[in-house]
């Protein structure tokens, strides 16, 4: 192989590099695959009140089952799934699958509670992800102000006007938009006021770093307080301690996500749970 494409390469330089893109189009050939066979499946993590410890919601973690590498956690695809073009179809396929089980459960006489997904904004740009969400809804029968759409800052900043549009659009569907991630991106404090959000979730780096750090207490502090009067939701994410969540308590933090409540649970798991946590009316 080297030396039919070698011209103007040293030998152990190509096969290295061919190897390489091998494998890459390898993984795009079964991330297309997957995408095809459906070979995804949800994790539910549990969202609690801060007070009363009830249950809250769920956020909808999707795994690629890989045939060979078994379980890959989101973190190790979504990018390349972004460069490649797939997301979107992921994103699909989630968002239908979470519709799905939530009112699978409700029907099952679980409480009534949110279900949220994490939507890239390659979803926003390539699809007309108003008429997909609609589609999602009617195709499950959950009630649209049971479906949470988190999505990122970098996302809210993609091109100003359409995306308004978008937000509105959905927001009239009566499905709930949450900014994940918060005070990690760049962006500016003017988009609360200019799109239609209804909840922050407090990204996992202050919230880790709360017990030791003045200026995260500071800016979780502010972020509650902001949140307390523009009357947006505030979830604090990847709550690990009781000493961070005594301080989030403190501050005001309503909501709570993290291991400290439960991993993101398989969906028998997660009903399981359910069965445990929840009392039925
Ligand atoms: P995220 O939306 O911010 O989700 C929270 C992540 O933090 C999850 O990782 C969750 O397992 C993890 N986590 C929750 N509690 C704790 C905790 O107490 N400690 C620590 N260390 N981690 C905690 P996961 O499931 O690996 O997902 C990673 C990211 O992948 C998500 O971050 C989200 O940005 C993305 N993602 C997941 N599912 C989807 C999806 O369906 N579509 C898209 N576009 N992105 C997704
Ligand atoms: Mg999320
Ligand atoms: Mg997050
Ligand atoms: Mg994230």
């Amino acid at each position: 192989m080297a030396k039919s494409r070698g011209r103007g390469f040293t030998q152990y330089y190509i096969p290295m590099l061919e190897s390489r893109s091998t494998r890459m189009l390898m993984q795009e050939q079964l991330l297309r695959q997957a995408v095809e066979r459906d070979e995804f499946e949800l994790h539910y993590q549990p969202q609690i009140h801060m007070h009363s410890g009830e249950l809250a919601g769920f956020e909808a973690l999707v795994r690629w089952k890989h045939p060979d590498r078994g379980l890959v956690p989101p973190d190790e695809f979504i990018g390349f799934a972004e460069n490649r073009g797939l997301i979107a179809a992921v994103d699909r396929w989630v968002l239908n699958q979470a519709c799905r089980q939530a009112k699978a459960w409700q029907d099952a006489g679980h409480p009534a509670v949110p279900m949220a997904i994490n939507l890239s904004a390659q979803e926003f740009r390539q699809r007309d992800v108003v008429r997909e969400v609609a589609q999602a809804l009617e195709d499950s029968g959950l009630d649209a102000g049971l479906l949470h759409i988190e999505l990122t800052e970098s996302t809210l900043m993609l091109s100003g006007g359409q995306m308004s549009e978008t937000l509105q659009d959905l927001k009239a569907l009566g499905v709930r938009l949450a900014i994940d991630d918060f005070g990690t991106g760049y962006s500016s404090l003017a988009y609360l006021r200019k799109h239609p959000i209804d909840l922050l979730k407090i990204d996992r780096s202050f919230v880790s770093d709360l017990t030791h750090n003045p200026d995260a207490q500071a800016i979780v502090g502010a972020i509650v307080q902001m949140g307390q009067s523009l009357h947006l939701n505030i979830v604090a994410e990847g709550v690990e301690t009781q000493a961070q969540q005594q301080l989030l308590k403190d501050m005001g933090c309503a909501m709570m996500q993290g291991f400290l409540v439960s991993a993101p649970l398989p969906s028998d798991q997660a009903q399981h749970w359910m069965s445990q946590h929840c009392h039925p009316l």
